[in-house]
């Protein structure tokens, strides 16, 4: 029908470095949005998809590949899903009561919502809980600070074994420096389960201290001994992607930061990136790897991923579907766009670059 494409091969692509993981985010539970993007994204070559530990959210990405793969039977990308350790952004959401809004208000909460998750008509105004993913973009634009985040905590006894009873590849832990106690205690719970998964992640925000912590979740983890693939995930600034150009700065340079640690496992770049984030680590003589040398081994996107589709996921709106993979004018024009943002990363030779970690 459309594009031909190369067989996922995640493991290999960490090895490479050219893995490439679509983030459709930890509080994003949008299943029509979620599900088109796992569609062109996963058809134009990402190795894993990481969703929101919500069941529902789980089955329809599911669905979704299974229903892709009748076309394109090499795609087949990882499912991961995100837990934390504590109060963390990616785990929130934002709340407001619309009554409260004074009538001349020009509602700039509206405006600086990525995902139109704040909505006035008739028939709902405020925060559409499922549209939001917790950016915070919201929250201090409010002139009455009206707007509210409210957090929440994954219990991992619970969801653990449901998402992996639903064939979840991979378990990305969100932490924060100094919650070295609160990891622990995670972990311990996680840890009968690792066995199950291909892929564990740890994903972190740079600050002060931050080296001393991960060396200490080094220590507790022990990545080297562990029965599968294991990633830092450097969270350079969380869900700013979108914002532009400069967004990819801190991500790299943390990235940069982490790899130096030489810790064992693989480093991945978060937080920031967007399409200047290959360009940026190329002129840095980061990207593409050289063999023999310890390097980063791929990229997360997530806010800017989704801003690229927003005008498919629009027109799929107005036309009152949620399936994709029925408009072909619509799966091509997404496929293609996913293709440009993955492209970079996947373009080049990497014959002879294999590293163990
Ligand atoms: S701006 Fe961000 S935090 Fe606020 S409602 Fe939109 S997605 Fe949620
Ligand atoms: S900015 Fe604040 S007061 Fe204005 S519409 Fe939004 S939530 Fe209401």
């Amino acid at each position: 029908m459309i594009l031909t494409t190369r067989p996922t091969d995640p493991l290999r692509s960490l090895q490479t470095g050219n893995w490439f993981k679509l983030i459709c985010g930890a509080s994003s539970q949008h299943i029509p949005t979620i599900r088109s993007c796992a569609i062109a994204y996963a058809i134009a070559g990402a190795d894993c998809i990481d969703l929101a530990a919500d069941p529902a959210i789980i089955i329809a990405v599911k669905d979704a590949i299974v229903s892709i793969q009748t076309h394109y039977p090499n795609v087949n990308p990882w499912l991961m899903v995100s837990l934390n350790d504590g109060e963390d952004p990616h785990f929130r959401k934002a709340e407001f009561d619309p009554n409260h809004c004074p009538s001349d208000c020009d509602r700039p909460c509206e405006k600086v919502c990525p995902t139109n998750a704040i909505q006035f008509s008739s028939k709902s105004s405020g925060v559409i809980d499922e549209l939001c993913y917790g950016c915070g973009r919201c929250l201090p634009i409010c002139p009455i600070q009206s707007i509210q985040a409210r957090s929440y905590v994954y219990k991992p006894e619970i969801i653990v074994p449901t998402v992996l009873d639903l064939g979840i590849d991979a378990i990305e832990i969100h932490t924060q420096i100094g919650r070295s106690a609160d990891f622990a205690t995670l972990w311990q719970t996680l840890k009968p389960h690792l066995h199950h998964l291909k892929l564990i992640a740890v994903s972190c925000p740079d600050g002060p201290g931050m080296v001393e912590y991960l060396q200490a979740l080094n220590q507790i983890i022990s990545p080297s001994g562990l029965p599968c693939a294991f990633i830092w995930q450097t969270d350079g600034r969380p869900m700013s992607g979108d914002i532009g150009d400069g967004a990819t700065r801190a991500c790299i340079k943390l990235g940069q930061k982490v790899l130096a640690l030489g810790l064992p496992g693989f480093v991945q770049l978060a937080g920031g990136t967007n399409d200047h984030t290959v360009e940026k680590l190329t002129q840095l003589g980061l990207f593409p790897p050289q063999p023999q040398t310890r390097h980063l081994a791929g990229i997360a996107y997530g806010s800017y991923a989704r801003s690229q589709l927003q005008s498919v996921l629009t027109e799929l709106e107005q036309r009152s579907s949620n399936q994709l993979e029925q408009h072909p004018d619509l799966l091509e024009e997404s496929v293609k766009i996913a293709t440009n943002l993955i492209a970079p990363l996947k373009s080049y030779s990497s014959k002879n670059l294999l590293t163990s970690t």
